[in-house]
């Protein structure tokens, strides 16, 4: 059966796209102002695209401003080079990056520029491919993650690493844009114009909207397992049970770790027990706090905003570490004692590359892991975000994008 598509009769190839293949993208993107000419011929084979050299207007869902509501709008795709894919987007998740970025609650380091179209958890279906694709054909379903583009020669690069591109990477929305200019627009749009090897092979047999969240909470809490080598019978924590603090903790029972989720939403502990955690502790609880110091091989902070860390990080054994994924500003409340008596370790980690985002979404489709989502239409997407903030979402909003096109 292939990889690439539904269908059980063909094979269109490995699933992960070799060195060459990436360098090759990435030479085709660096040239790819010149190339669209030349991706018109192979435009012309495919049938329902918009043909011709010009960008591609397309509907989209965001906004002007830190403090004006989502709306719909019209953005431009550049044409389809040799090597990208036109997806028309099916469904989109709701992470809480994107409402960071409307509402530029990251000035300090990652200004919004505006208009901002985010969306970075992506799932359509292939509509055209440049001359030189290889790894889909139309009718493909693809996914699309936080990234679309990085240099493919940096050593980072080179390791598989994109999301760490010492040359930045070029994030999904809200990144400078080396191909068109300008900035990039994400996925409550109509349409996405991505380099095929930015573009994730979605399993046969997916559930496609509760598939999308993986393509950021997915990878984001995935990726950190991977490199701390999460393992069976081991204690791992997880902070705040949203939209990547529930994948972390289903992702942690697949690997059979034994899982405390430690939440501020007493009605969330049910939930948390039939994902699978063995125990929720609530952030007031400080005697549970207190009885389960020293105990974790790994904590992992989803939380999104900053807050007192170190009642946390005596969670941990010696030589454990906290993986904060979540509150991206200025940390708060670490004891520099604590963490040198204990030798405890904080970290860092951002999604991950583009091969392990394959392999979080081949992972899950073997294990029947996906999202808990609520799916709703773009027109609903600002009361949402409220609730997302409001930590009322369970557990992912996803956008039926077919709203859009209305
Ligand atoms: P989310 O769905 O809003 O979930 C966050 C959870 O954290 C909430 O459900 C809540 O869980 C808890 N929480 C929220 N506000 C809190 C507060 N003020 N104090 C204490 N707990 C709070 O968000 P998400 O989409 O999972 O994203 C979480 C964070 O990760 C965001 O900041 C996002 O930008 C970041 N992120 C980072 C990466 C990366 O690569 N590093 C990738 C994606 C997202 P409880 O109700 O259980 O307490
Ligand atoms: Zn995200």
């Amino acid at each position: 059966m292939c990889n690439t598509c539904n269908d059980h009769n063909v094979d269109h190839g490995p699933v992960m796209p070799d060195r060459r293949q990436f360098l090759n993208a990435a030479l085709g993107l660096a040239a790819a102002p010149l190339l669209t000419q030349v991706a018109t011929g192979a435009l012309a084979a495919q049938t329902d695209m918009p043909a011709g050299t010009k960008p591609i207007s397309v509907r989209a869902y965001g906004t002007k401003s830190a403090t004006s509501p989502l709306g719909p709008m019209q953005v431009e795709r550049r044409s389809v080079g040799p090597n990208d894919v036109l997806l028309d987007v099916l469904y989109c998740g709701i992470c809480h990056s994107d409402i960071h970025t409307a509402r530029n609650e990251w000035a300090s380091s990652m200004p919004t520029q505006y208009p901002s179209v985010p969306g970075h958890e992506i799932i359509g279906r292939v509509q055209a491919v440049g001359s030189a694709v290889t790894k889909f054909k139309v009718g493909d379903i693809g996914g699309v993650g936080c990234m679309v583009n990085s240099c493919g020669t940096c050593e980072n690069c080179l390791a598989d690493r994109e999301q760490n591109c010492l040359n930045g990477a070029t994030f999904t929305y809200n990144s400078p844009d080396p191909v068109s200019a300008g900035h990039t627009f994400g996925g409550y749009s109509d349409k996405m114009v991505v380099p095929e090897q930015f573009v994730i092979r979605i399993p046969p047999g997916a559930d496609l909207a509760a598939t999308a969240p993986l393509l950021c909470a997915g990878i984001t809490t995935f990726s950190p397992m991977q490199h701390w080598k999460l393992s069976a019978g081991q204690r791992v924590g997880v902070i705040g049970l949203g939209g990547l603090g529930h994948i972390a903790v289903k992702l942690a029972v697949a690997r059979k770790a034994d899982v405390t989720v430690f939440t501020t939403t007493p009605g969330k502990i049910a939930d948390a027990k039939r994902m699978g955690a063995r125990e929720t502790v609530l952030w007031s609880d400080t005697t549970a706090l207190k009885r389960l110091a020293n105990q974790f091989d790994l904590v992992i902070s989803t939380v999104p905003q900053a807050y007192p860390m170190q009642p946390f990080m005596d969670l941990l054994k010696l030589d454990a570490t906290l993986v904060n994924v979540g509150a991206l500003n200025q940390l708060q409340g670490l004891n520099g004692m604590a963490l040198a008596f204990g030798r405890k370790s904080l970290a860092g980690s951002m999604i991950g590359g583009v091969a392990e985002t394959q392999e979080v979404i081949d992972y899950c489709a073997a294990r029947n892991i996906k999202a808990d989502i609520e799916l709703i239409r773009v027109q609903d997407i600002n009361r949402a975000y409220e609730r997302v903030v409001s930590k009322d979402v369970r557990y992912r909003f996803v956008i039926d994008m077919a709203s859009l096109k209305k």
